[in-house]
């Protein structure tokens, strides 16, 4: 059952915009809206005992949590005790035993069922609290502050389908004016234009591939966006193509933040970094290696690992997320926080599989231009349907000309392998998932994994 709040923040959307306009003005101090464990989190700035709670819920589930009780006799002492004994789970040991997940001895009354999709095998139903949308929103408000906002009405260009006779709809109380990212064309951004002007909106909660399609277009109408002080963008990796655009062509920032629906681990950019900061009253966050051992070493690559904080009713201990990063180091010395700094976050490892004709495969890491050959194009995804080809599909821009075409293709054509087959299409969109999400893979052998 949902909540009242939740209700509210899903219904409200479709008022006529006249009445919303109203209550979004008039809306001040959204926090208020938003109930105790939101202000609660929205407070929280270090100083809170990560170790306390870490074997706290830890020795919980132990204790009342039919899969971990089966495993783990004795209760967990410190944190070092916690790394040694308690061993790594993954989605498939979750989706393969979710009723032994859920603890026995909590209201299940106070958490909701959720189900994630995954690319993938078999979804994940899991349980989460009911207030979890609001210790998410405090969280992520602390983060978007980073990027200077402060309270102000965003924009929002994410997954929604708005009916055809609505060109936007407005959420007084969690202050959006919400847009179509299915419907994006020449005419259409030139009314979102209109409309971020009419509410002074400065910044743009969007999807990497909806902010990059947006801009792309805003550039060939001419538009400006020099208005626009930064795009918040979760769900996705930002790929090179799409900053070049947005960040080093437009001059606008794109401020990213690394979560997933598992809710264990959040981290995102500071102020001035483009470094994913985890925030360590979030979740526990450890980076591992292929062994399961930690990693400290500037430079290392491994699988981010999160130990929820919040979950009593199915909690999910040392759980591999699939999504893997590069450790930079404990202390930002752009904004002298002291917290553990990750980049080039990529996502579902073996999403990113693109399989040669050999049975071996390389990673779209693998693939990746050198940035001059970045600037001369505006967009750039692959599709593969068997193994050993692959097309690429590219969008030129301007200063493109044909005699690039043989330098594209050399490229992949060497990093491909030359038994494999490369077939490039240029193109004037790139391909977006039903969802609304854009893959920089798209492959049919993602279930070979
Ligand atoms: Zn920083």
């Amino acid at each position: 059952m949902r909540s009242i709040q939740e209700d509210i923040l899903k219904s409200i959307t479709y008022n006529f915009n006249g009445l919303n306009s109203f209550l979004l003005k008039a809306n001040l101090w959204p926090g208020m809206l938003y109930g105790f464990s939101y202000q609660k989190n929205k407070k929280k700035s270090g100083g809170l005992n990560t170790e306390e709670r870490l074997v706290k819920i830890t020795n919980h589930a132990i204790k009342s949590v039919p899969y971990y009780t089966r495993l783990y006799s004795s209760p967990v002492s410190d944190i070092e005790d916690f790394g040694q004994k308690i061993g790594l789970i993954d989605r498939q040991i979750v989706a393969s035993h979710q009723d032994d997940f859920v603890s026995q001895s909590v209201n299940l009354k106070k958490y909701t069922s959720v189900t994630t999709g995954g690319t993938s095998g078999k979804p994940l139903r899991f349980q989460i609290n009911k207030n979890r949308h609001a210790v998410e929103l405090a969280f992520m408000h602390n983060l978007w502050k980073r990027a200077g906002w402060d309270n102000h009405t965003r924009g929002v260009l994410r997954n929604h389908h708005l009916p055809t006779n609505r060109d936007f709809i407005i959420n007084p109380v969690t202050k959006e004016v919400i847009f179509d990212n299915f419907r994006l064309s020449h005419d259409y951004v030139k009314v979102i234009n209109k409309v971020l002007k009419r509410y002074n909106i400065r910044y743009f909660h969007a999807y990497p591939s909806a902010a990059y399609e947006f801009c792309k277009l805003s550039r060939d109408a001419g538009m400006d966006l020099s208005f626009i002080s930064a795009f918040l963008c979760g769900s996705e990796s930002v790929l090179d193509f799409q900053k070049a655009l947005i960040t080093d062509e437009m001059g606008i920032r794109i401020f990213s933040w690394y979560g997933h629906s598992e809710k264990l681990v959040l981290g995102g950019y500071c102020e001035y970094s483009d470094h994913y900061h985890i925030e360590s009253e979030y979740g526990y966050f450890e980076l591992v290696d292929e062994h399961g051992i930690r990693i400290t070493e500037p430079g290392k690559v491994g699988e981010i690992v999160g130990t929820t904080y919040y979950n009593y009713g199915m909690p999910l201990i040392r759980y591999r997320t699939g999504d893997y990063a590069e450790y930079v180091g404990d202390m930002c010395d752009a904004c002298k926080r002291k917290m553990l700094l990750i980049k080039n976050i990529q996502g579902r490892w073996e999403n990113n599989r693109i399989y040669k004709i050999d049975g071996t495969y390389i990673s779209t890491t693998a693939l990746n231009l050198h940035s001059d050959l970045y600037s001369y194009i505006d967009g750039l995804q692959y599709v593969q349907k068997r193994p050993g080809e692959l097309r690429v599909l590219i969008i030129k821009n301007q200063t493109f000309n044909t005699n690039y075409e043989q330098l594209f293709r050399d490229h992949f054509q060497k990093s491909f392998g030359s038994d494999n087959q490369v077939m490039i299409d240029y193109v004037d969109k790139l391909i977006i998932n039903p969802n609304g999400k854009f893959e920089l893979l798209i492959s049919n052998n993602k279930k070979i994994n």
